[in-house]
């Protein structure tokens, strides 16, 4: 039997963000265009919101806080939901929460309105049926968090280039939230764009 494979390409402009379906065995390729942009990515499921990409179940199934290559997500009901298939850089976050205005308002004093990847993501994944208070920690890609000896955290710039890119392959159907990251730390006070590629088997 012939498979086509096609690909399309989206652009996630700065400060934004997007929620998109894929389909178990579709690959998602997370690009990083320009070089030290972060992207918040989370996941539910296909038919079930309630069923959502686990930080904690993630941790303690690969025995790791540093996911690369080979790494399997899961869910808070323990199934995996996708596997990092490729990666170009190697340092990515999954302890920090999405950024949010109370993080701009707690970390770094800023009055007001502030684009955020919580805001962000709450806008895109309402119409498909997700509540704010449903969105958990996020797979923060490209984000550099340094741990010390003592368990202390420190945001560093992201290592990615121009091109770098981290690819995962879902392993049952999901909703996917994804940005670019609004905080100013987290990407080296420049904010860039995030591209993906959705490589559906047809
Ligand atoms: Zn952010």
């Amino acid at each position: 039997m012939m498979t086509n494979v096609s690909m399309t390409r989206q652009r996630i402009e700065p400060q934004s963000g997007a929620a998109f379906e894929l389909r178990r065995g579709e690959t998602l390729r997370v690009i990083d265009p320009c070089g030290e942009q972060v992207a918040d990515l989370i996941a539910f499921g296909g038919d079930d919101r309630m069923e959502w990409l686990s930080s904690g179940r993630s941790i303690d199934y690969n025995d790791t806080i540093c996911f690369t290559t080979g790494h399997a997500l899961y869910s808070n009901r323990s199934r995996v939901m996708l596997t990092i298939v490729g990666d170009t850089v190697g340092t990515h976050d999954f302890l920090y929460t999405p950024c949010s205005r109370e993080t701009f308002t707690l970390i770094y004093k800023h009055p007001g309105n502030h684009p955020s990847c919580f805001d962000n993501l709450c806008r895109h994944l309402a119409p498909f049926g997700v509540s704010a208070d449903a969105i958990p920690t996020t797979f923060n890609v490209f984000m550099n968090v340094a741990i010390d000896g003592g368990g202390n955290v420190k945001v560093l710039p992201p290592r990615s280039r121009a091109g770098d890119y981290i690819e995962f392959r879902a392993e049952a159907d999901l909703l996917i939230g994804l940005t670019a990251c609004s905080a100013e730390l987290s990407n080296n006070f420049r904010f860039k764009p995030i591209d993906y590629e959705i490589r559906r088997a047809s």
